[in-house]
């Protein structure tokens, strides 16, 4: 391992490798260039959306750590841009360069169990849930439940791998469906809204948070957010005051969304984490000061925080594949709305569901901001 102090600053012109290379590498590498870094990838793609924007792009197995040694080896500080990384590929990394957010970050959040249980027994607000590993504990929890959704404990996002059911025999039925692997029961909130925090810290433990989000989602994918969300300060604060608490309890070097669900009864209770720049934080590309990009840049290279100040109410819609179907969308509509800012990917398979780019508008409200997106949209494929 290079001889990197933890509150050593890796100045412009040093190089950052990203695990993974999807949309999120890709905005990240677009910030690192922008600030003078260098960005080499690392994923088994190729031409991937990170790839066409880095530097360098290795493309090889995560289990290859011998090639993940080299690839830590030839940069100054790796991050990740997904929490699924492989264990054994962060600590090969770790071996020689500082990966940051740490292993001890991956551990807790890529295992939907573990996660849900470190924040439950780190006193964060979360929704009623149960262990499933077999047949006995169905027997045991899910007569206790009322509506309730089992998930995959390991490896989902964007509700993959998730069953709603009602019963014990549906329970039964739905785990048998997922393989009869390790899973979570967790209550149906019956929230009023989704929320959503950003928020990012540096090495020397100073945080800075963005404006929470409420997020709408359909079919388990986030379809269209806007920030600031519409309910009030207090939320906001609270929202705030627990991705603090979080990002403090896992001593967080990085980005970190905290999503939540909104009671009815105004509660919030935390869904899920994040360890990196989040969908939801899209629109701090065009609507503040510093995006959540570069903040995830500044804070693995222990250079002080940007502000998170929005310039002004802002949304975001994401474009799936299946706005493809019936050929390709039509951009020139959608940039013809001044306010409409259009992202892509680079992406060469527009597949239904995945996501291909998204489009973000500022306006004198996020309300206003959330039409202007949708509409925007919707003018692709007319
Ligand atoms: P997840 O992958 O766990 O974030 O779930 C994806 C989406 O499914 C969430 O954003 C919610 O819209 C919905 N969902 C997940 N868990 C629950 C729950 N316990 N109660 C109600 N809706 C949920």
């Amino acid at each position: 391992m290079k001889p990197v102090r933890p509150d050593s600053v890796i100045l412009p012109g040093s190089i950052i490798g990203v695990l993974g290379s999807g949309q999120l590498g890709r905005m990240f590498a677009i910030a690192a260039r922008r600030m003078g870094y260098r960005v080499h990838t690392y994923s088994p793609d190729r031409d991937s959306p990170t790839g066409q924007i880095a530097d360098v792009e290795i493309d090889a197995p995560y289990e290859d750590l011998d090639r993940v040694r080299q690839f830590a080896a030839a940069v100054d500080v790796v991050t990740f841009e997904f929490e699924n990384v492989p264990a054994a590929t962060a600590a090969a990394a770790a071996e020689h360069a500082l990966v940051r957010p740490a292993g001890n970050v991956l551990h807790v959040t890529q295992h939907r169990l573990r996660e849900k249980s470190w924040l439950r027994d780190n006193g964060f607000p979360v929704t009623r849930f149960e262990p499933i590993r077999g047949e006995q504990d169905i027997a045991r929890v899910a007569p206790h439940f009322g509506p309730a959704i089992l998930k995959t404990a390991g490896f989902g996002y964007d509700g993959k791998g998730q069953y709603r059911v009602n019963s014990a025999a549906e329970t039964k039925s739905a785990w048998e469906a997922m393989g009869r692997q390790e899973a979570v029961l967790e209550a149906i909130v019956d929230f009023e809204a989704e929320l959503s925090v950003v928020a990012v810290r540096d090495p020397r433990g100073v945080c800075v948070f963005y404006e929470p989000s409420c997020n709408h989602h359909v079919g388990g994918i986030l379809d269209v957010c806007y920030a600031p969300q519409p309910f009030g300060a207090d939320v906001a604060k609270a929202a705030r005051e627990i991705a603090r608490g979080i990002l403090e309890a896992l001593d967080l070097t990085g980005v970190m969304c905290v999503e939540f669900f909104l009671t009815r009864n105004r509660q919030l209770l935390v869904n899920e984490l994040a360890p990196r720049p989040h969908n939801s934080g899209h629109l701090t590309i065009d609507a503040c000061v510093t995006s959540q990009f570069e903040q995830q840049l500044r804070s693995v290279c222990g250079l002080p925080l940007g502000s998170a100040e929005m310039f002004r109410p802002a949304a975001m819609a994401n474009l799936l594949g299946d706005l493809w179907a019936g050929g390709e969308p039509d951009w020139a509509a959608a940039c013809s709305v001044p306010e409409v800012k259009l992202h892509l990917y680079g992406k060469l398979a527009p597949r239904a569901g995945r996501k291909m780019g998204h489009i973000t508008a500022t306006a004198h409200t996020a309300a206003e901001a959330g039409q202007v997106v949708r509409a925007a949209r919707a003018r692709l494929t007319r």
